[in-house]
Formats: structure tokens, C-alpha cells, sequence
């Protein structure tokens, strides 16, 4: 069984604002992270998949177990990537990764994230799906789901795009996740 205290935000509610709000951490965290794992415990119980790995339910699952499963490693990885106005050193290529991220979110529709992965390409996922289920490792996320920037961005999501690449990325985990 899984609990919402396994996956501890890294930053207090409201220390992304302005970009963003304390509400719309509260929403995505408790609600949508929550909720995640809820109905993630819900499927699992009294199943084989009961005392798995996360990863392990991830790439053994389909429909709404893989679904639920995914979207709680995502949310959790998507959370450790951010932090406001970071002071680090360049990583190397960073430009060319912003722009790629970009390129990538500009065009897609509908639900999903766009992914760095740690051999330097950009990728994007629909809905729930994840590198992870691919044998791909991932060094950096965004989640392009309206719930992650509606209240604060409404309809302009490629405002909220260049936030998060300007304003919110951890560009420390990013190089760790380029060198893993
Ligand atoms: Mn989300």
C-alpha cells in the first residue's frame, strides 16, 4: 500500500509563487497525487500487484491499475524537478533542451508530459504513460495536464511552458539525471 507521505513535496505550498500558486499545489498535490493513490490502493488490494514496487506495477500493468500507477511515479518525479529560481551552473546543452521541450509542447494535445530522458532527448507521453514503462529513464518532466496550470495560466499554456523552463526547473536534478 502506498500513502501520500512516501512522496513528500520537496518545497512548502506556496514557495513556487508567483509562478505557481499555493492553491494550485494544494489541488495538484493533495488532490490529484492523492487521489492517484487512492484509487492505485484501491486496485491493488488483495492482488498479486499488493506489495510491488511502484516501477514494478508500472511495467506489469494495463488500463486503470498501469494508468493510476504511472501517474503517481509521474507526479512524483514531475515534483522533485522543481524549484524556484535555482542558482546553478549552466548544465551543459541547456539551451538546446529548452528549446526541444518547447518544440515538443507547443504542438501536443490533449493530456500528457513532455520528459527529458538521461540520453538527452525530448519526448512527449499521452495521458498516464511514462517512460518508465518504456525501460527509459527520465531526467526531467512537465506536466502538460490542464489541472497543473489552469488556475493560474488558464487557456495560456505556452505561458506556463516557458515558466517552468525559465522560473521552475531544477537544473541540479536535470544533470544528475543526464549523467545517471
Ligand atoms: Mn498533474
Amino acid at each position: 500500500m502506498f500513502s501520500l507521505s512516501q512522496f513528500p513535496l520537496p518545497f512548502a505550498r506556496d514557495a513556487l509563487e508567483p509562478y505557481i500558486s499555493a492553491r494550485t499545489i494544494e489541488f495538484h498535490y493533495e488532490k490529484h497525487l492523492g487521489g492517484y493513490i487512492n484509487n492505485l490502493n484501491n486496485l491493488i488490494t488483495g492482488t498479486e500487484f499488493e506489495n510491488m514496487p511502484l516501477a514494478d506495477i508500472i511495467k506489469n500493468s494495463s488500463g486503470k491499475l498501469f494508468n493510476n500507477a504511472a501517474q503517481v511515479f509521474n507526479h512524483d518525479f514531475f515534483f522533485k524537478c522543481l524549484e524556484k529560481d535555482g542558482n546553478y551552473a549552466p548544465v551543459p546543452g541547456q539551451e538546446k533542451i529548452k528549446s526541444d521541450i518547447r518544440a515538443a509542447a507547443t504542438p501536443f494535445f490533449g493530456s500528457g508530459w513532455v520528459w527529458l530522458l538521461s540520453d538527452g532527448t525530448v519526448i512527449t507521453t499521452a495521458n498516464a504513460d511514462t517512460p518508465v514503462a518504456h525501460r527509459q529513464t527520465p531526467a526531467l518532466a512537465l506536466d502538460l495536464w490542464e489541472h497543473a496550470y489552469y488556475l493560474d495560466y488558464q487557456n495560456r499554456r505556452a505561458d506556463f511552458v516557458d515558466i517552468f523552463l525559465e522560473h521552475l526547473v531544477n537544473w541540479d536534478i536535470v544533470s544528475k539525471g543526464l549523467n545517471s
